[in-house]
């Protein structure tokens, strides 16, 4: 049945998962604070809105998925967030990566209005983004994820219910651990390799099946390869990420010693202007040091 959707913030992972609300036959209205992103979507259909409010207007569920905690806040609870136009009753669901206690605070803000909230954050990249293939990591009630199963199911493959509101932003913090050091353990890997006269190429398709294999070796690796280092995830994005993660394990007394390395890494990047580019540009601060240790 076609559902009613607002969505707001169509930045690389939000572009293609309208896209594919779009073209599943919901009805989108979409808003972009950069307005001309919103162009190609209103050519296949969906509705342009001018605030994050107008998107949300008259719709039964709300997707938010942009870069920080401060700008989910905007978007749903500032001057011209969707919170002041939402019907009773109606369901937000907020898909960017943000701070679990962020998530919890909008969660209340929101049920004072009787809005029903969601985080919902996703690991899959850009390209589980395009194909439909997110993991989507929920925190809330199950009964509000029932209700935004069947766009879920647009957008992703595997959908987990992680807990309570905010209980979705924490599994998601552990897994951008995995990905900041599965890129460390690939730079390193790839950069033995090249230096030994072997190419990045042929290590990536040796070992992608096997035990060492993973998804950011399969997409990220082959990007390394081939001298792409264009984003799918920017360096900025995990930085962010990586700050969520040390407040939360100093918030336990738990120390993350590899997290902190990859930090210093992607911090070498961010000073080399390379803040914009994919994760996988910690590749070049590993080449830059060689030879000088
Ligand atoms: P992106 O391409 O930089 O897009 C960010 C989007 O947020 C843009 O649409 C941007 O609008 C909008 N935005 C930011 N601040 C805003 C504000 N204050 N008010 C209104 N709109 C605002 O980033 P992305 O890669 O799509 O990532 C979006 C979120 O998903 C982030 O939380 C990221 O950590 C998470 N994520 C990303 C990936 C990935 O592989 N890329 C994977 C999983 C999760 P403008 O166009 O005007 O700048």
């Amino acid at each position: 049945m076609p559902r009613t959707v607002g969505f707001i913030g169509l930045g690389i992972m939000g572009f293609s998962m309208a896209r594919r609300l779009i073209e599943a036959g919901h009805k989108v209205a979409v808003y972009n604070r950069t307005a001309s992103k919103a162009e190609p979507l209103v050519a296949l259909g969906a509705r342009p809105a001018a605030t994050p409010r107008a998107a949300a207007e008259g719709n039964e569920i709300v997707i938010s998925i942009v870069t920080d905690s401060p700008d989910v806040e905007e978007v749903l609870l500032g001057k011209d967030g969707a919170v002041h136009s939402a019907a009773k009753g109606a369901l937000f669901i907020d898909m960017s990566t943000i701070a679990p206690e962020t998530a919890r605070r909008a969660g209340q803000a929101l049920a004072a209005k009787g809005i029903a909230f969601l985080d919902a954050p996703v690991t899959g990249g850009d390209v589980g983004a395009r194909e439909g293939t997110l993991s989507i990591l929920v925190g809330g009630g199950r009964t509000d994820l029932e209700r935004a199963r069947e766009l879920f199911d647009v957008l992703g493959k595997r959908i987990t219910h992680c807990g309570p509101q905010g209980a979705g932003q924490t599994v998601k913090a552990c897994n951008q651990i995995l990905c900041a050091l599965n890129m460390m353990g690939i730079c390193e890997a790839l950069h033995l390799a090249r230096l030994s006269g072997i190419a990045p190429a042929l290590v990536v398709e040796a070992l992608t099946p096997g035990a060492g294999g993973s998804w950011a070796l399969d997409k990220l690796g082959s990007r390394i390869a081939r001298g792409d280092f264009a984003p799918g995830f920017m360096v900025d994005l995990i930085q962010k990420d990586l700050r969520i993660v040390q407040d939360a394990a100093k918030r336990l007394g738990l120390s993350l010693e590899g997290t902190t390395l990859a930090q210093q890494y992607f911090g070498e990047n961010q000073q080399s202007g390379e803040g914009r580019l994919g994760t996988q540009a910690m590749f070049k601060v590993l080449e830059r040091a060689i030879g000088k240790k």
